[in-house]
């Protein structure tokens, strides 16, 4: 009889194999929200994600998209990827399916491939509270400051609910029957357009300090207001994304940066003091007022390439935002004696040796920074032969682009860009008469030396 009761109030969830095995109790809060309510249509979402949700269900498994695109459709955007949500074990995971993989050392997951398309599998994770306490916490560590630095505890659906971070973030959606699972109200929230931290936001951001950027990255992409309690820590918490290694600020800030709104979001985290925490450089660049009109232009720029479906090239981003640096570093060494060109390949090398190992520039992309650069002297030349072999140069367009920039910032002349355009235009004669008289100093040939008359 009491077992009976006990199973009303605690009713375990069959399938929830993972809780019930580790002695979880089971109270599942969620609300059901349905295709009544929510209107997601699923035709929406990608095949790749249906054939994972099916094939973890059929092999008797819970599996829900979740995270970022089960909000995203909510706001009625396209999902840019779908992630899943599961109580199989990454193993169980792979062994259902063929053409997957167990990544992550932090978290891991399994990458599940079907055609090009790659689906990011997890399993449910516990809250950092249920870790703490949990027999397994050897998986689960916590730095001095709060900082989580390794969790990698399963837990519950609504565990795992607890442990994302935003509420808009935490809803789990069944493709088959179409409900929407909602632990923390986070329909109620897209539909009045907050964002709203799950949770204590100061002990949600001290576990993780990229908590702050991702609130102030989402609420600008999304249009979402932060709710004030999620705002009100920012400003005196900043501090802490010092101790965020830089590959992961990198990550940050890359989704940012190519999220197609970073104006916006460069504004509102110079509003909420992040700046200096994400960019040690951008900040110095955005306090320069020819550095500052440069970086705007460009993301500017990048934005209007998200938004109109075009890539964007983040290796063109970066040779962007440490431009006026390489600028300020060439004309020290210019200033110290050392000729045009090579002081600017020195100015270079410096500014990747110092500001790209401290933000965590890839070498990938640091090549194509500094192509980018090096082109731009060239420019300059338009006479005799050379204007040809630049529009030959495998990076001109990405040259060109960078030079537009340097113009319309006021760097440079316009007129220098529209000789370029009308010469990139240009056919012909009508091209070869563009060229201006060539004024370069001809290489002087060495006069053979006089052979020294051999001593008598
Ligand atoms: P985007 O659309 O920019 O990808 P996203 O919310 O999907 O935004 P992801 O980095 O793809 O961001 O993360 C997927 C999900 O994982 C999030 O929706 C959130 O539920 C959870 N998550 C991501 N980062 C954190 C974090 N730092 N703390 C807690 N939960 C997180
Ligand atoms: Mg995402």
């Amino acid at each position: 009889m009491i077992k009976k009761l006990l199973n009303k109030i605690f009713k375990p969830n069959a399938q929830n194999k993972l809780s019930a095995n580790m002695g979880f109790i089971q109270k599942r809060s969620a609300v059901e929200i349905h295709v009544k309510q929510h209107g997601i249509n699923v035709k929406l979402i990608s095949n790749a994600a249906l054939k994972t949700t099916e094939g973890l269900q059929k092999a008797g498994f819970e599996a829900y998209i979740v995270g970022g695109a089960v909000r995203d459709l909510l706001l009625n955007r396209i999902p840019k990827d779908f992630d899943i949500a599961t109580n199989a074990t990454p193993e169980e995971v792979n062994r259902i399916f063929r053409r997957s993989r167990i990544i992550g050392r932090r978290f891991r997951l399994v990458h599940v491939m079907f055609g090009d398309e790659t689906i990011e599998v997890s399993t449910f994770r516990g809250s950092h509270l249920a870790q703490t306490h949990s027999a397994q916490n050897e998986d689960a560590k916590t730095a001095d400051s709060g900082r989580i630095i390794r969790d990698n505890v399963f837990g519950s659906m609504e565990d795992d609910a607890t442990r994302r971070d935003f509420t808009a973030n935490a809803l789990y959606y069944d493709p088959a029957n179409q409900i929407v699972l909602d632990f923390h109200q986070g329909f109620a929230d897209i539909q009045a357009g907050v964002l709203r931290m799950i949770g204590k936001p100061e002990t949600r951001y001290a576990e993780d300090p990229v908590r702050m950027l991702r609130a102030v990255r989402l609420s600008a992409k999304l249009g979402l207001k932060m709710d004030a309690a999620t705002q009100a820590p920012i400003a005196n918490m900043a501090d802490l994304l010092q101790d965020v290694p830089p590959s992961r600020l990198f990550d940050e800030m890359l989704k940012l940066f190519l999220s197609g709104h970073a104006i916006e979001s460069v504004n509102a985290l110079r509003e909420q003091h992040l700046h200096h925490g994400l960019l040690p450089m951008l900040d110095v660049v955005l306090e320069q007022p020819m550095g500052e009109r440069f970086v705007m232009l460009a993301l500017k720029n990048t934005d209007e390439r998200i938004l109109s479906g075009k890539s964007a090239n983040p290796s063109f981003l970066f040779a962007t935002l440490l431009w006026h640096e390489v600028l300020t570093s060439w004309e020290t060494y210019k200033n110290d004696g050392h000729h045009f060109i090579p002081a600017l390949h020195m100015a270079m090398s410096e500014v990747i040796a110092t500001q790209a190992e401290k933000l965590a520039i890839h070498n990938r992309y640091t090549a194509t920074m500094k192509e980018i650069w090096a082109m731009q002297p060239r420019f300059e030349q338009r006479a005799g032969k050379r204007p040809f072999a630049l529009l030959t140069h495998p990076r001109f367009r990405a040259g060109y682009d960078f030079l537009l920039l340097r113009c319309e910032s006021g760097e440079l002349a316009t007129e220098v860009a529209d000789w370029w355009t009308n010469f990139m235009n240009a056919e012909g004669e009508a091209r070869a008469a563009m060229l201006m008289a060539d004024t370069a100093p001809k290489k002087r040939r060495r006069k053979p030396r006089k052979k020294p008359t051999p001593p008598i």
